[in-house]
């Protein structure tokens, strides 16, 4: 990171980290793009690797310089789509183009991915910060992505990854998924759970890991997303790369996802979703 990477969003969202990658666990690197990351995922074995996530429009051409640097002219085996929020699909069309590569997604994701109906407005009361504010101007889609578009395997087998496996993690949406790898227990979660307190402006301008439920202003079922957290804390992950926020791991995942099941409904979600 240099200052000459600090820029300004044009809706005035701050990032210190823009263009910034790090490796996060064996053959899984961390990009973040303004105030959003990219998985790249490669096996060992085989050679093959693949993209997780394709973060905000006209993104591609930092994607495509990071995965050269990684991988040289090797082209990834697919594109998988944690969810299809504009900040993680906003360059995936035009990487599924350059590279020829299929995008992946889960069934239930697909009437937003497919153009038959838009994600449900944001929350712009679920507090939490300034970009719950703001987040009544976010995209909504849907998006077009029918000619390259596929369903992830039923199995939970992972295109192009033999040692990884997808979990169904809906609630923040309903399609979402996260995906891990058993033998050193990485875990890609997306925003089932994120390592910043996206909400808060200052926060993400600070970087600093610290476990948080889903974004809360574009979370559609609260006690699905409870549950998705769950499924992911008994899973014991080792190192966790969310959709926003820096990598995180050991006692501070571990104790932070107890901590946030413990205190999910007081401290994470908007109190006016509170079920009485
Ligand atoms: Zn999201
Ligand atoms: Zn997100």
């Amino acid at each position: 990171m240099n200052d000459a990477t600090r820029r300004y969003l044009p809706l005035g969202l701050i990032s210190l980290n823009d263009n910034h990658s790090v490796q996060v666990a064996p053959c899984v690197t961390q990009l973040t793009l303004k105030f959003v990351n990219v998985c790249f995922v490669a096996e060992p074995h085989s050679g093959n690797w693949v993209l997780i996530d394709a973060a905000l429009p006209r993104q591609e051409h930092k994607i495509i310089a990071c995965a050269e640097r990684l991988f040289g002219d090797r082209v990834p085996a697919a594109i998988i789509l944690t969810h299809g929020h504009f900040d993680h699909v906003g360059s995936a069309l035009e990487l599924s183009h350059h590279w020829q590569a299929p995008l992946y997604a889960h069934r239930f994701e697909l009437p937003y991915l497919t153009g038959a109906q838009p994600y449900p407005p944001a929350d712009t009361a679920a507090g939490g910060g300034i970009i719950t504010q703001l987040s009544g101007l976010f995209p909504r889609g849907p998006y077009q992505f029918d000619t390259v578009l596929s369903v992830l395997p039923e199995d939970g087998s992972v295109p192009g990854l033999d040692s990884w496996r997808w979990i169904s993690t809906p609630g923040h949406t309903p399609g979402h998924v996260s995906l891990f790898r058993e033998e050193d227990k990485t875990l890609i979660a997306g925003d089932a759970f994120v390592s910043v307190q996206q909400e808060s402006l200052h926060k993400v301008f600070l970087q600093r890991a610290k476990l948080s439920g889903p974004p809360r202003y574009f979370t559609q079922d609260w006690g699905q997303a409870f549950e998705s957290v769950r499924r992911l804390a008994n899973l014991k992950p080792a190192t966790a790369t969310t959709g926003h926020g820096p990598p995180i791991g050991g006692a501070l995942l571990t104790t932070g996802l107890e901590h946030m099941l413990n205190h999910f409904y007081a401290d994470h979600m908007p109190k006016h979703r509170f079920m009485h």
